[in-house]
C-alpha cells in the first residue's frame, strides 16, 4: 500500500453504547475524600469527558489549596494511630476490598469504560488485576519482617525492624485508572502509611470508587483522601514542601517525574517513580512466527497502546519479517474499533485530541521518511478520539517514534541481521522499563534478557504486569518497584536497634 493511502477515511466506529452513563456515574460519590467523609471542594467542580463521543459524564471536585491542607492534616491525624493498627487488622479490610471489587466488578469496569475508553472486556482485566494487587498486599500486610543477628565482634545484638515511612501522596495517571491507584494503596495501607491519591483529572471517577470501597470495608477516617483536582502543579510544592508527607508515588511521564523528582529533594523525601517506557521488541531468527504475533499483539494493542509497557519499537530477522509483518497486519486489520461499551468492538478511543494527534504525527513522519504502510493508516471522523489500528514496516532509525512514546495503537516494525546489532539499538534510548524477546532457543533468550538495559523482559510473551513479580524501570522509566515481594518495602523504613550483650 502506498502513502497516499493515509488520506483516504476508515469506516465509521461502531457507536451503540450499552451503559447507562448517568445511572453507573450515580452510584458514586463525586466529592472529595477527607477525613473519611465525603465534601464539596471549595475549588469547585471539573468536568469528565467520555473519550468515546466527547460529552460530559459528569462534574467531580476541583481541589484547590484549603482541600489540599485538610487533606493533609486528616493524612497527619490519622498516621500514628494507623501505624499501631495490628497488621491483621490492616490486612482483613484490605481482603474485604478485594471481595467488594470482585463482586462489584463489572460496575467497576463500566465505570472505567466510560470514563477512559478502554473497551469492557479489557476494563473488566484491569479490575481483576487491580482487585488481585489489592490482595497480593493483603497478604504482604501481615508479612513484614525484621532481623537479629550478633555484631561480629560479639559485643551487641543487632534488632532490625520496619516501620512504616509515614504519609504519602500517590499521583497516578489515567491509563490504568483503578490499577495504578490500587498499586499504590495497597501496599501504604499494608505498610501502615496514611495517603493522599491524586487521580488524573481525566479519570477521577474509579479513584473515587474505589476511595469508596475502602470506606466500606472500614478504612479508618484519614487513611485514605482522594483530592481529584486540575490544579495538581499548584497544590503538590506545598504537600511536598509541608513537613508531613514523607514520601512520594508518582507513576506518569517521565518529564513530570523529573519535576517531582526535584520539588522532592527539598525534604529528602523518599519517591517511587514509575515513569515512560520506549519498549523495544525482538524477534529472533528461529523464532515461532505465531508466537512472536500473538506476543506483539499483546505488548502493542493492551490499553489500545496506551501502556508504558507497549512494544514502542518493534525489531525483527530479517529471516521472518515479512510472515511477521504480513501476519501482525492481517490482525490488526481485523479489529473493530467504536465505543468500548459497544458490542464486539476491541479497539476504544483515545484519552483525548492531544493524543490522537501526536499518534498521526507519529506515524505521518514514519512514512514520509520511508516506512511502508502495512495496513491502517486512515484517518477516522469524530465524536470521538478514534486511530485506526495500524502497522508501519521498514521504519528508519531516524522516524520520531524511536525516541517518542507512541501511546496508541501503531505498531513499527523494523529490520535486523545481526543480533548484536539489534540489541545495541533497543538500547538505544533514555528509557529502560520493559523489552521483549521471541525465540526458541533458551540460552539466546537468558542472553538477550541480561543484556537488554530494563527492568523487566517478557520471554515469548508479551505481558509482564503481574502483582507477583516486581514492576519498575531503569535509567529514566523510573526509581523503585511495584508489587512483588519488595512492593510493600517501597513503604517501609528499616530502623536497627543497638542492644549490648551483658555477660
Ligand atoms: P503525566 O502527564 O505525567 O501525568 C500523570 C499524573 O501526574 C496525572 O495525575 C497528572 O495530573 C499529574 N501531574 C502532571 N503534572 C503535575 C505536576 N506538575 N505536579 C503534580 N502532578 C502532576 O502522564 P500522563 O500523560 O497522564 O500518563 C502517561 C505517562 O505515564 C506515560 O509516559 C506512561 O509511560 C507513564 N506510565 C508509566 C507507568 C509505569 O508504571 N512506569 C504506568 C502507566 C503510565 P494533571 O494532568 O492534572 O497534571
Amino acid at each position: 500500500m502506498s502513502s497516499s493511502a493515509m488520506t483516504t477515511r476508515a469506516a465509521s466506529p461502531v457507536r451503540t453504547p450499552t451503559i447507562d452513563a448517568a445511572g453507573v456515574v450515580d452510584r458514586i460519590p463525586r466529592g472529595l475524600c477527607i477525613g473519611g467523609t465525603w465534601r464539596h471542594a471549595h475549588g469547585g467542580t471539573m468536568p469528565v469527558v467520555n473519550p468515546a463521543n466527547e460529552s460530559e459524564i459528569t462534574i467531580v471536585g476541583d481541589a484547590d489549596l484549603e482541600d489540599a491542607r485538610l487533606a493533609l492534616q486528616s493524612c497527619a491525624d490519622a498516621q500514628p494511630g494507623w501505624a499501631k493498627t495490628p497488621p491483621r487488622v490492616r490486612s482483613e479490610i484490605l481482603y474485604r476490598v478485594y471481595e467488594l471489587m470482585t463482586q462489584q466488578a463489572d460496575f467497576l469496569a463500566e465505570l472505567m469504560t466510560l470514563e477512559m475508553g478502554k473497551p469492557l472486556p479489557e476494563a473488566r482485566g484491569e479490575v481483576g488485576y487491580a482487585a488481585d494487587l489489592i490482595r497480593w498486599f493483603a497478604e504482604e500486610a501481615v508479612r513484614i519482617d525484621g532481623g537479629y543477628a550478633l555484631r561480629p565482634d560479639g559485643g551487641a545484638r543487632n534488632l532490625q525492624l520496619k516501620q512504616p515511612v509515614g504519609p504519602c501522596l500517590l499521583i497516578v495517571p489515567w491509563n490504568f485508572p483503578l490499577a495504578m491507584g490500587a498499586r499504590k494503596i495497597g501496599p501504604a495501607v499494608a505498610a501502615g502509611c496514611t495517603s493522599i491519591l491524586k487521580p488524573a483529572p481525566q479519570t477521577p471517577l474509579s479513584s473515587l470508587a474505589l476511595a469508596e470501597l475502602f470506606r466500606q470495608a472500614g478504612l479508618p477516617p484519614g487513611v485514605l483522601n482522594v483530592l481529584s483536582t486540575s490544579r495538581a502543579g499548584d497544590i503538590t510544592p506545598p504537600l511536598l514542601a509541608s513537613g508531613v508527607i514523607r514520601k512520594l508515588s508518582f507513576t506518569g511521564s517521565t518529564a513530570v517525574g523529573t519535576l517531582l523528582l526535584r520539588q522532592s529533594a527539598d525534604k529528602v523525601l523518599r519517591t517511587s517513580m514509575e515513569l515512560g517506557g520506549n519498549a523495544p521488541f525482538v524477534v529472533c531468527e528461529d523464532a515461532d512466527v505465531e508466537t512472536a504475533v500473538e506476543a506483539a499483539f499483546v505488548a502493542k494493542m493492551r490499553n489500545l497502546g496506551q501502556a508504558c509497557t507497549a512494544a514502542n519499537r518493534m525489531f525483527v530477522h530479517v529471516g521472518v519479517a515479512s510472515e511477521f509483518v504480513r501476519r501482525l497486519g492481517d490482525r490488526m486489520a481485523s479489529l473493530v474499533v467504536g465505543d468500548g461499551s459497544a458490542t464486539g468492538v476491541d479497539v476504544g478511543p483515545l484519552i483525548d485530541d492531544a493524543a490522537r494527534r501526536k499518534v498521526l504525527m507519529l506515524q505521518q513522519d514514519a512514512v514520509d521518511r520511508g516506512a511502508e504502510l502495512v495496513t491502517g493508516g486512515e484517518s477516522i471522523d469524530g465524536p470521538g478520539y478514534f486511530v485506526q489500528p495500524t502497522v508501519l514496516s521498514d521504519v528508519t532509525a531516524d522516524a520520531q517514534l524511536n525516541d517518542t512514546e507512541i501511546f496508541g495503537p501503531l505498531a513499527a516494525v523494523a529490520t535486523f541481521r545481526d543480533l548484536d546489532d539489534a540489541v545495541r539499538r533497543a538500547n538505544d534510548t533514555d528509557s529502560g522499563l520493559v523489552g521483549y524477546i521471541v525465540t526458541e532457543n533458551l540460552d539466546t533468550a537468558l542472553d538477550l534478557g541480561e543484556r537488554l538495559d530494563v527492568g523487566m523482559v517478557g520471554i515469548n510473551t508479551g505481558l509482564v504486569s503481574t502483582p507477583s513479580a516486581p514492576f519498575g524501570g531503569v535509567k529514566q522509566s523510573g526509581l523503585g518497584r511495584e508489587g512483588g515481594r519488595v512492593g510493600i518495602d517501597e513503604y517501609l523504613e528499616t530502623k536497627y536497634l543497638s542492644v549490648p550483650v551483658r555477660r
